[in-house]
């Protein structure tokens, strides 16, 4: 008998979608072409968002604003103490606010609740990272130049960010760019993506109630064509700030590179955990179903290709299988839900097109690989697929759905080989109870970030960001606020000057 998961309709069912507008100087206004754009919640197949829909117009207004915010009001102008203030009364409104805030990013994404609230949490531990760097940020200046050179390095704010974000950690991403940015005393577009503003548009109204001045930050909802790509194209933005997928992070540097700005990428991931047989087995198989199911599989650092030592292959298989078939797949509402809802029909429709190739490759759907029948919203059971081969195009891409496929390997440098045989360069994990071999993974993998006997985890204090074409740059450590910054170089002269030019 086929079990339907049985979704109970969300309190905004009977109330009817919220209805938000855009961000712009200051105020909320409507879009200029009076366009609305709903959203449904994924997990209930409810419409719980009703947005004004911006375009290139309302783009032009956004950027006018915030290019005057930093070349005439107060913001760029005052003093560092005040700024930092003002990001710390943030994280206090953001946390008074924390169960609404997590509340619209399960609704709109389909995520659990309970990890919503974590992600919040996270994202206000970010805001007060931030107001704490920002009183660090300061130049260099040099004396050893001779007696009548002084030179001074300041660091200044690069001007107009755009910052865009995805659907998968709407309020988490905007918090790993946003705070540093205006820590850096710049001044910013935000597009959050089209399927989850809610939240970010509740962050424009905290800021304003922490005193930000107006048009600092403008928050613009629309498609990425309409907005995001004039936003990218803008002359008077000065740096992108994107995360997002390969795909539309290479449209965005080769727009961007028309006006020459600065870029910060965080882009897609094919991430590998490693398993030697000497690890600590049972941590190792936990974090193995963590890492491939979590977010329902649609996070950057998925640990979406679990690699593991021929030797203990089948006996972990059996632990994973027997792990995963406990996770608990529901309603987004759902206190104890482990894996919510998959964020469209379309998307579910492309993550079933993958599991469905890899049967038709030569690989074993061990778990999962059915669409669940639910009395509403769009769901897919935990996917274990054994029996992948490197070349296959379920090892190659960014699945994005609670998809773990499963290759195996004889030794430490095979393990390498495989987990860098791929475009992408975000994470990857090793597990061992061997420094040796944890410290050859470690350092042998063409990766940002190495999770050694954990998965996973993320601290403010430390940089992320991804080899190859897992992006350009990093976030958050220490540097997050001189991303934003140029350096200017000023050379103080005094006394007569030597070595004339011209007589
Ligand atoms: P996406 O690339 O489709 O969209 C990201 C953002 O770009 C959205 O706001 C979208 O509207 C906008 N956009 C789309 N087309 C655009 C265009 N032509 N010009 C400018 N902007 C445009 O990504 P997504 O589906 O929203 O998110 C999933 C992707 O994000 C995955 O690939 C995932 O790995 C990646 N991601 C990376 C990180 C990281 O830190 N490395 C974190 C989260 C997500």
């Amino acid at each position: 008998m086929t079990t339907v998961l049985s979704i109970t309709p969300p309190a905004e069912a009977v109330q009817g979608p919220t209805n938000y507008q855009l961000l712009i100087d200051g105020r909320f206004v409507p879009s200029q072409s009076g366009r609305i754009l709903e959203r449904k919640s994924p997990g209930h197949g409810v419409v719980v968002s009703r947005y004004a829909e911006a375009g290139p117009a309302d783009v032009e207004t956004a950027v006018t604003a915030a290019h005057r915010a930093f070349e005439t009001g107060p913001w760029p102008r005052m003093k560092v103490a005040e700024r930092s203030a003002i990001l710390l009364r943030t994280a206090d409104l953001i946390a008074a606010r924390q169960e609404e805030i997590a509340r619209l990013d399960a609704l709109e994404s389909g995520k659990p609740i309970a990890q919503a609230r974590s992600e919040i949490a996270g994202a206000i531990d970010i805001w007060r990272y931030a107001a704490a760097l920002a009183r660090t940020l300061h130049g260099e200046s040099y004396a050893n130049l001779g007696d009548s050179m002084l030179g001074v390095v300041v660091r200044e704010p690069v001007g107009v960010v755009a910052i865009i974000t995805p659907w998968n950690f709407p309020f988490l991403i905007v918090s790993q760019k946003l705070p540093f940015a205006l820590a850096a005393s710049c001044t910013a577009v935000v597009k959050p993506s089209e399927m989850t503003s809610a939240s970010t548009l509740v962050l424009g109204s905290i800021l304003l109630e922490a005193g930000l001045p107006a048009g600092v930050v403008n928050i613009v909802v629309g498609t990425g064509e309409a907005v995001g790509a004039p936003l990218v194209s803008h002359p008077l933005v000065e740096m992108v700030s994107f995360t997002g997928s390969t795909r539309v992070g290479k449209l965005t540097m080769a727009r961007a590179s028309e006006t020459l700005k600065k870029l910060s990428m965080e882009l897609g991931g094919k991430n590998g955990q490693i398993v030697f047989p000497d690890a600590d087995l049972a941590a190792a198989a936990d974090a193995a179903v963590f890492g491939g199911f979590f977010n329902a599989g649609e996070c950057c650092n998925a640990g979406s290709r679990l690699i593991v030592h021929e030797a203990i292959a089948d006996s972990f298989l059996a632990e994973i299988r027997g792990l995963t078939r406990k996770v608990t797949v529901g309603d987004p509402l759902d206190e104890n839900t482990k894996v919510g809802a998959i964020i469209s029909g379309d998307h579910l429709a492309k993550v079933m097109g993958y599991v469905e190739q890899a049967g038709t490759d030569g690989a074993d759907v061990l778990e999962g690989g059915a669409a669940l029948a639910s009395s509403a919203g769009d769901y897919l059971s935990p996917t274990i697929v054994s029996g992948v081969r490197p070349d296959m195009s379920i090892a190659r891409d960014e699945v994005f759905g609670p998809v773990l496929s499963v290759l195996t390997f004889k030794g430490e440098e095979e393990a390498l080989h495989i987990a860098n045989n791929t475009v992408y360069g975000l994470s990857a994990g090793v597990w061992s109870a061997n420094i040796d071999t944890c410290m050859s993974i470690a350092r042998g993998v063409r990766t940002g970030t190495v999770w050694v006997n954990t998965f996973m985890d993320g601290y403010p204090e430390l940089p992320f960001g991804g080899y190859k074409q897992s992006g350009v740059g990093r976030e958050l450590g220490k540097r997050a606020v001189e991303d934003y910054t140029e350096e200017k170089t000023i050379q103080f002269h005094r006394g007569p000057r030597t070595g004339w030019w011209v007589g």
